[in-house]
């Protein structure tokens, strides 16, 4: 069974949506931090490989949609905890370690808001590093743009209209055939380790690390992903804005949320972004069960 439920202090049930992740505390309180009324939630989730069972804290302020993202990115990073231990209970072995980014060529989706927050990230960097990033950014395009991609990319970026995975695998796998390293890549390492998208963070595989040389390679093996993050939140902000749900290339993510700055500002009572956010993760483990119960 593939669940998330909520209990508030009454013991009811909830869905919603969970901000300042914090183990410690018990949902039978309400309390007042730092002048924002938090109310505290638990959550358990089931998962294909487990439970994941944590206590969140809730704004009942309204608050910009970037808000949600630690919680996401927790609640992403525990289920996939549970799959790698599932993986390994399996006599597999995962061969991701740090100093290799073998998959750091390849095209990495990102939400809007994600993308807003790596904007926001990158703007409270020291004026050196920033130019350092942006100048690398830069240098990403014009490459892009060199291989013929670059429209493409930008189209994917604002399309109106929802695009299937089937029509955007051509274009992942031109962008991977120019193994472009990641702007963020510095010898081999993540820059922005803690701020990377979803996509970075659910990637593993248990087959040898030397296969991944060529990610399109059959031999490679993926550890199953129960949730991306980055296709929840997409959908969050479809149904926070009205709009398509989108994914923007990470190299063109940057000028994308200069451009959509005015949306930013947009703020949410936290309780609604908490209903929308868990009812997105929801659908995301309804239809990854009935793949994998299709043997998909
Ligand atoms: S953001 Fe970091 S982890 Fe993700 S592709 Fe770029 S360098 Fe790799």
């Amino acid at each position: 069974m593939y669940s998330l439920v909520l209990y508030d202090s009454c013991g009811n049930t909830h869905t919603g949506v969970l901000f300042d992740h914090d183990r410690t505390k018990r949902a039978d309180t309400r309390s007042v931090s730092h002048q924002t009324a938090v109310e505290h939630f638990e959550i358990s989730l089931q998962t294909p490989s487990g439970e994941v069972s944590t206590a969140i804290g809730v704004p009942t302020s309204f608050v910009p949609v970037t808000a949600i993202l630690p919680l996401m990115r927790s609640l992403g990073e525990e289920v996939q905890t549970l799959e790698l231990a599932r993986v390994r209970e399996s006599g597999q072995t995962v061969s991701c370690q740090k100093g290799c980014a073998a998959c750091c060529r390849m095209l990495v989706p990102i939400s809007a808001p994600e993308a807003f927050a790596l904007a926001n990230s990158i703007d409270r960097l020291a004026p050196q590093e920033r130019e350092r990033l942006l100048s690398k950014i830069d240098v990403a395009q014009q490459h892009l743009a060199r291989a013929g991609v670059l429209p493409q990319l930008s189209a994917l970026a604002e399309s109106p209209d929802p695009i299937s995975d089937e029509a955007i695998e051509p274009l992942n796998r031109a962008y991977y055939a120019l193994r472009m390293p990641c702007p963020f890549l510095d010898n081999e390492v993540c820059s922005i380790y803690e701020d990377r998208p979803a996509a970075c963070r659910e990637l593993a595989v248990t087959s040898p690390a030397t296969d991944c040389q060529n990610m399109t390679n059959p031999t490679v093996r993926p550890v199953p992903v129960a949730v991306r993050i980055s296709t929840a939140l997409s959908l969050l902000w479809a149904d926070l804005t009205a709009t398509t749900p989108r994914l923007i290339p990470l190299p063109l993510a940057i000028d994308w949320a200069k451009r959509h700055h005015a949306e930013q500002a947009g703020r949410w009572a936290g309780t609604e972004l908490f209903e929308k956010a868990i009812d997105k993760i929801g659908r995301y483990l309804g239809q990854e069960r009935a793949r994998r119960e299709s043997g998909g």
